[in-house]
């Protein structure tokens, strides 16, 4: 503990000069022990006992293996236990550094095969400090007294709690969680209820088992344990028929009968502008929760006790009155559950896209004029203070401007894409494209580039590879009754953005670069001059 603390504060004293410590690499880097197997199926099997704040199961991680080994690396928090590691019948040795578990195989196990090994663990998971941002277990008890649990481990990571391989590259295609409570609380975990296990049930215990059949990330794994009510509702589209569930504490279900109507027409909305709900079977669903929310797949965490905007913050979201978490959250289901980055340092594919969702929310419901005043209202979030890429292989996500920057910046490349059908085309083309996969953040660019035939290279160097926005320098200069633009860009070398400005009635395209240019705009009145700034995300000097 103690070799960890001072590594901890090495680690933050060196951020800026991209010092980073074993742990971050052990947790990151995708070495060969741990791209030697490709997961494809977890069945996490666990007891909870909110009395001692106690967890304790096994992991059931089944494997393709890619190139031969014996020996491999997962991942679980050290202050959890394990007891046993099991393979064929057999104990498995294993050490742990940090929180890396190498486990010793007993035998070479060669390319092509598809086994399985089974680790037995229990402990008291991290308790959560400040979450979602902050994570771990919330034990908390509702109005009424009762055990209220949640979990939320996005950043901190799914082996704080259950052993997997920890590493968003790698999604198993379907998954089992059954999970023990005491009676009578109800746990409710992601995908579908399999069903309610009676004979594991006892007058004590409620055991129940949720089958997830996609692809699922881990930090989007969850309980939710708690004196659960729950109602349903179809959202019919086509000859398809979805399921909406929602889970609430009793005493808010009619409250939220009344508040979550807003979901349909929302999903109506993201149907049109990313296709279908990408994970069907499972059903769509809203739990509320001790926390604000999180986007956990088909078991939305809610937690925005039924007001608009963020928390009642209605400012946030340009004074509208749509509910803030219900709207991101479900975004998040096409942005960062169905296509998920490889490296955290991508982590604006999931929070810019599913800001930009927002976006598209507010447009497709309050029509476009409303939505560029949420756009421009976005920016007030914009910090600038450091690229929205982070570092790869480190397990470190940039800016924070991975949300409303990111937003901006894609609202940019529609004004720049010039074509709103194609626009939308694109958008959808990656949302289906990329369906159930683990991506680079460079594979969405490369596609933008190419649906669009536009080299947006410098245009993303820019954005995401540095902090500055660029800005747009101007001079007008009058010739007699004739007015003359000087103009250039302020931004990374190469750096070529074309803009809209407007001198009267329409608007008209130039192509600034980072050396002054100068055109004759004609007869015009001086004051009618204005770049048009609201489809972009740029800084504007007027220079004399
Ligand atoms: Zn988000």
């Amino acid at each position: 503990m103690r070799r960890l603390s001072i590594l901890l504060l090495i680690h933050s004293s060196f951020v800026f000069s991209q010092n980073y410590t074993r742990q971050d690499s052990l947790r990151g880097n995708l070495t060969p022990i741990r791209t030697c197997f490709d997961v494809t199926y977890y069945h996490l099997q666990l007891s909870v006992k909110p009395e001692n704040k106690h967890i304790e199961g096994f992991s059931d991680i089944h494997f393709k293996v890619k190139s031969n080994f014996t020996k491999i690396q997962i991942d679980l928090f050290e202050n959890m236990n394990i007891s046993a590691i099991k393979f064929e019948g057999e104990n498995l040795n294993f050490n742990r550094e940090f929180n890396a578990v190498f486990i010793h195989f007993n035998r070479l196990i060669k390319k092509g095969e598809q086994t399985n090994i089974q680790v037995y663990f229990n402990g008291n998971p991290r308790e959560a400090v400040n979450p979602p941002w902050d994570g771990g277990f919330s034990w908390k008890k509702d109005e009424n007294g009762k055990d209220w649990i949640g979990v939320s481990c996005q950043g901190l990571g799914a082996s704080s709690w259950w052993p997997n391989k920890d590493h968003q590259s790698d999604e198993p295609d379907s998954m089992l969680i059954s999970c023990q409570v005491p009676a009578p609380l109800k746990c409710i975990a992601n995908g579908n209820l399999r069903f309610h296990d009676l004979r594991k049930s006892t007058m004590h215990y409620n055991t129940f088992h949720w089958f997830v059949s996609y692809p699922i990330n881990n930090y989007n794994v969850t309980l939710n344990i708690g004196d659960y009510t729950s109602f349903s509702d179809k959202y019919i589209s086509g000859d398809d028929t979805l399921a909406l569930d929602y889970y609430v504490l009793p005493y808010n279900k009619e409250k939220a009968k009344e508040h979550f109507i807003q979901v349909k027409p929302m999903l109506e909305c993201f149907e049109s502008y990313f296709g279908k709900y990408p994970f069907w079977k499972d059903g769509y669903a809203l739990v509320e929760t001790p926390y604000l929310g999180m986007e956990h797949q088909s078991a939305i965490a809610y937690g925005n006790d039924y007001l608009p905007g963020y928390h009642g913050n209605k400012r946030f979201i340009a004074g509208l009155d749509f509910d803030y978490i219900i709207v991101h959250e479900s975004g998040h289901e096409w942005w960062g559950n169905s296509i998920t980055t490889n490296d955290i340092a991508d982590m604006w594919i999931h929070e810019g896209f599913c800001t930009y969702s927002e976006v598209l929310y507010v447009e497709c419901i309050y029509g476009y004029d409303t939505m560029l005043k949420y756009i421009k209202n976005q920016r007030r979030s914009v910090r600038n203070d450091k690229p929205i890429i982070g570092p790869y292989h480190v397990n470190k996500e940039g800016s924070g401007d991975m949300y409303q920057k990111a937003s901006l910046i894609l609202h940019t490349l529609r004004t720049l894409i010039d074509n709103d059908l194609l626009w939308f085309e694109i958008i959808k083309g990656i949302s289906t494209n990329f369906k159930y996969k683990t991506i680079n953040g460079q594979e969405i660019i490369d596609y933008i580039n190419q649906r669009s035939g536009k080299d947006f290279t410098s245009f993303f160097n820019q954005y995401l590879k540095n902090k500055d926005i660029p800005e747009f320098q101007y001079r007008l200069i009058k010739n007699g009754r004739e007015v003359a633009l000087m103009y250039k860009w302020e931004a990374v070398e190469g750096f070529e953005m074309p803009l809209l400005i407007n001198f009267g009635n329409e608007d008209n395209w130039i192509l600034p670069v980072n050396q002054w240019k100068e055109v004759s705009l004609g007869v015009v009145d001086i004051d009618d001059f204005r770049v048009v700034e609201e489809l972009f995300f740029i800084d504007i000097k007027k220079v004399d």
